[in-house]
């Protein structure tokens, strides 16, 4: 019989990593399977999460690995978990190399991931000069010109939040801006303009834009740019094995990270729609301790 697993972490991103942290300090036998295929690889740096502000994600994720290597009951693989089959006691998982792992609890800490970018221009910038969070890297696009490229009430909701950090902001909505009359007023009250033709092309060098051309003919001079890329769940799985998603491809987990599975369990940008790295390592946090407890409630039920 195959060894059986106390946990089997599917994703090793913030979530994941915090999630084998607290289990392995709780000294059960984990796996994790990460595909190393994170939503934030396109940037360079992790702002905003204390102590490794300013941290390369790839820093970040080998700085964890090194610490929870303290732990001898985790193991990681790099690997993509292909199939997830099986039950609470006993789920399968099984790799694109075809190696398979038998464990009592899973978490699925797999992400989201953005689907296509259809602006001309944006991937060349994603992640170098265009951003989807002031919080995230608002501070290091402080006082320039900026370009929201957005509609409706999330152009008009961004723009109010960016007036934080620069006072130089327009939105170009890439078509029919979908704001209410209201918005709108309350924009140009604000010196906020708004450009809805539709974007011809991003220009840029080296990732970093300098211009945004419109079909009218007419452009916009910016440094940076914020927008809010379509996205869908990292991975098939949670789906496949039958957890409650949302239509946005969440999926629904109370504050411990448990799922409508029983013995599966979500965590980080998977099961919230918050996206900052430190709440993704607090819902880890807050999964393994949810998942640690179902094992020792079930430990001490058997002994009655
Ligand atoms: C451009 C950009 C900039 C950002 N900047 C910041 C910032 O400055 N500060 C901040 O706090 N947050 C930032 N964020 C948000 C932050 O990156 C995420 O909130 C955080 O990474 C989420 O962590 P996670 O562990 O939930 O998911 P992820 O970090 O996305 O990790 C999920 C992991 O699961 C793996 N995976 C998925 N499916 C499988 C599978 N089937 N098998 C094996 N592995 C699998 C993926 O390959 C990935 O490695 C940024 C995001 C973006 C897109």
């Amino acid at each position: 019989m195959e060894q059986l697993l106390d946990v089997g972490i599917i994703g090793g991103g913030p979530a994941g990593l915090s999630a084998a942290l607290v289990l392995g300090r709780a000294r059960r036998s984990v796996i994790v399977i990460d595909e190393g295929k994170p939503r934030n690889r396109v940037t360079h740096e992790i702002h905003g999460f204390l102590t490794r502000d300013r941290t390369k994600p790839a820093d970040f994720r080998r700085i964890a690995r090194e610490e929870i290597s303290a732990y001898p009951t985790v193991r990681f693989v790099d690997d993509k978990a292909a199939a997830v089959t099986g039950n609470d006691g006993r789920f399968v998982i099984t790799t694109t190399q075809g190696t398979v792992y038998n464990v009592r609890k899973l978490l699925f800490a797999v992400g989201k991931r953005d689907l296509p970018v259809e602006i001309n221009g944006l991937t060349e910038v994603y992640g170098k000069s265009a951003f989807v969070c002031p919080y995230c890297d608002g501070w290091e696009l402080r006082d320039r010109p900026l370009a929201i490229i957005a509609k409706g009430g999330g152009a008009h909701h961004v723009a109010k939040v960016l007036s934080g950090w620069s006072n130089q902001t327009v939105i170009c909505s890439n078509g029919p801006d979908e704001l209410t009359a209201e918005q709108r007023e309350e924009l140009m009250r604000h010196n906020v303009a708004i450009y809805d033709s539709p974007i011809q092309l991003i220009e840029s060098t080296d990732g970093y834009v300098s211009r945004i051309k419109l079909e009218d003919g007419s452009a916009v001079d910016c440094t940076g740019i914020f927008f809010a890329p379509r996205l869908a769940a990292g991975s098939d799985l949670p789906d496949s094995l039958g957890c409650k998603m949302t239509e946005t491809g969440t999926v629904v987990a109370d504050g411990f990270g448990k799922t409508s599975v029983a013995g599966v369990y979500s965590a980080g940008d998977a099961a919230t729609e918050l996206y900052q790295a430190i709440t993704a390592a607090s819902l880890g946090s807050l999964a393994a301790v949810g998942i640690n407890g179902e094992l020792i409630t079930e430990a001490w039920e058997k002994l009655g």
